[in-house]
């Protein structure tokens, strides 16, 4: 493998155990935020923290950015594109909206660069472990550029098709995912009110057509899967403000491309809800705890 220069932006829960993995597989980064903090814990993992964008830019052979969303990601695109060398490489790791996804990759091309859009799952664990799964969208000589340093980060790349297939990928995946989690929590809470155990029903549904991740990755009762949040009081795991993010996602997706998601614009709705009352930091199978109360968005 021949290592890469990489300018890494944008180093907080993500990028910062992201930007370490590169450097310990012997690619020389540079790295930058905006916050002090990220700065200095970065440079505390030692890497060389730049003290602007300029700066993490200079000599780079690809830049990557992973920030919270598409306007930053429009925003820090459009200033470094005029400072980059020819042949630099722009990745995307960010979880953005289809719209700005496109639009960056247009402002790339249109620069005379290439690009990929390539978030990830896994969480905070698979960054620190170096086991995300990447969902890349771009041209196959990009995708072929960036595997080496999306493998240095990642457990699983898949190319997802042309520019903005990742982002497509991962709003439909995390789609699934809060719709599936609502329906296994509903079958606890009315399981529940019918007298049957959550172990049975466990015992029943994991092995059965209701099998799915929400259920037995990530079950919403303690008991039946001890490494899931609701053993450790629905710490995250995958808050629930991340998950109303990526449903509002898929829903302003649904919007544009004239696309039907009813239970994705319900599920929207129920985590907005459980947001807006406080809930936003605790682990998303904690929507188990608005269902059982009941809500004005559930009913
Ligand atoms: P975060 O808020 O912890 O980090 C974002 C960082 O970007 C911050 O340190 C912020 O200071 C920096 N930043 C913002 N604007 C900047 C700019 N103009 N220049 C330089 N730095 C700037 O977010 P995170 O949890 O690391 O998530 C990053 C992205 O990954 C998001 O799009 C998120 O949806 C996605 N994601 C997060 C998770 C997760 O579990 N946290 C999982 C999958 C995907």
């Amino acid at each position: 493998m021949s290592p890469h220069r990489v300018a890494f932006i944008g180093l907080g829960h993500m990028g910062r155990p992201m930007a370490r993995n590169l450097h310990a597989a012997g690619h020389p980064v540079t790295a930058f935020d905006l916050s002090d903090a990220a700065r200095a814990e970065a440079q505390s993992d030692g890497l060389a923290v730049a003290g602007s964008l300029e700066d993490a830019l200079r000599d780079a052979e690809v830049m990557l950015t992973m920030l919270p969303a598409g306007k930053h990601v429009l925003s820090v695109w459009r200033e470094a594109l005029p400072q980059l060398k020819p042949g630099t490489l722009l990745i995307d790791c960010s979880t953005i909206d289809t719209v700005s996804a496109s639009a960056a990759h247009d402002l790339a091309r249109d620069a005379g660069f290439a690009s990929l859009d390539a978030p990830v799952s896994g969480g905070t664990k698979g960054a620190d472990a170096g086991t995300l799964t990447f969902m890349a969208g771009g041209e196959p000589e990009a995708f072929a550029r960036a595997r080496p340093l999306l493998e240095a980060m990642g457990a699983r790349i898949v190319h997802c098709g042309a520019a903005g297939a990742g982002q497509a990928a991962k709003i439909c995946n995390n789609m699934i995912l809060g719709v599936s989690m609502i329906a296994v929590a509903e079958a606890f809470v009315l399981a529940e009110r019918l007298g049957l155990s959550a172990q049975a029903l466990f015992d029943v549904a994991s092995t059965s057509s209701g099998q799915c991740w929400s259920l037995t990755s990530y079950c919403p009762v303690p008991g039946p899967v001890p490494a899931s949040p609701a053993n450790n009081d629905y710490r995250p795991g995958f808050a629930a403000s991340l998950m109303l993010k990526d449903l509002g996602l898929a829903r302003d997706a649904a919007q544009a491309s004239g696309a039907t998601t009813p239970l994705g614009q319900h599920a929207h709705a129920i985590y907005e809800a459980f947001v807006d009352a406080g809930g936003g930091e605790a682990d998303f199978s904690a929507i188990i705890r608005r269902l059982r109360e009941g809500g004005t968005a559930v009913g």
